[in-house]
C-alpha cells in the first residue's frame, strides 16, 4: 500500500464522539504492551502516529486515524493490564464491546498476539466473543524477530488449532518490518479495496 497520508482524527470513549463512518474501518486489538502501536506505526510508515509507550495500560481511549483519506484505522485500548486501577479495567470491556458491536464501517479486527507468550484467557475471550458475534478478525503474531523459525511455526500451529482456524496466521516484526505486506493484503481484502495499489 502506498501511503500518501496518515492522520490522527480523534480519540473517543463513547459512540457519540466517534467520527463519521465515511470510510471502511480496520480495528487493532491486543493486550497492553503487545506491540500494537508499533504495528500501526509501521503499517503507515509514520513513527509516533499511534502512541508507543513503555508504560503499558496508558492508552485508554479509542483512537481513530485515516490513511490516504480512504481507509480508517482504529487503535483500541490494550486489555489485560493487571496493574491498572480496577475502575479503569471495568470500563475497558464495555467500551471495546460497544465499539465492536455498533460500528457499521468495521471490516476487520486485527488481534495482535506476542509470539513468545501463551495465548491468554483475555485473548481467548475476545476471539470467542468475535466468533459469537460474527465479526471478522485476523490474528497477527508480533515480535517474531525474538523467536526462531521453528518456534514461530509451532506457535502458528498452536493458535490455529486453539481457534479452529484454517487460514494462515499472519506474522510481523516491527523491528525488521517483516510481514507488513501480508497485513496490508489482509486489510485490503477485508475492505475490498483495489489490491493492485499495494
Ligand atoms: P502497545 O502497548 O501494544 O501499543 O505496544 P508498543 O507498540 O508500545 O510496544 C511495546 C514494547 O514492545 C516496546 O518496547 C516496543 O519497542 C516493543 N516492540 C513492539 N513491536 C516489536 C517487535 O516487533 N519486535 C520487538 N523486538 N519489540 C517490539
Amino acid at each position: 500500500m502506498k501511503i500518501l497520508s496518515a492522520k490522527f482524527i480523534k480519540s473517543a470513549t463513547a459512540p457519540e464522539h466517534y467520527p463519521d463512518e465515511a470510510l471502511p474501518e480496520i480495528a487493532f486489538a491486543g493486550k497492553s504492551n503487545v506491540g500494537k502501536s508499533s504495528l500501526i506505526n509501521a503499517l503507515v510508515n509514520k513513527r509516533g502516529l499511534a502512541q508507543t509507550s513503555s508504560t503499558p495500560g496508558r492508552t485508554r481511549l479509542i483512537n481513530f486515524f485515516t490513511v490516504n483519506d480512504e481507509l480508517s484505522l482504529v487503535d483500541l485500548p490494550g486489555y489485560g493490564y493487571a496493574r491498572a486501577p480496577e475502575k479503569i479495567r471495568n470500563q475497558w470491556g464495555p467500551m471495546i464491546e460497544k465499539y465492536l458491536l455498533q460500528r457499521k464501517a468495521l471490516r476487520l479486527v486485527i488481534v495482535i498476539l506476542d509470539v513468545r507468550r501463551e495465548i491468554s484467557q483475555e485473548d481467548l475471550s475476545l476471539f470467542e466473543w468475535l466468533q459469537f458475534h460474527q465479526i471478522p478478525y485476523s490474528p497477527v503474531l508480533t515480535k517474531i524477530d525474538k523467536v526462531s523459525k521453528n518456534d514461530l511455526s509451532s506457535q502458528k500451529k498452536n493458535i490455529r488449532s486453539c481457534l479452529g482456524l484454517i487460514d494462515p496466521i499472519l506474522a510481523f516484526s516491527a523491528v525488521k518490518g517483516t510481514g507488513k505486506d501480508q497485513i496490508w493484503k489482509a486489510i485490503l481484502k477485508a475492505t475490498k479495496m483495489n489490491q493492485t495499489e499495494t
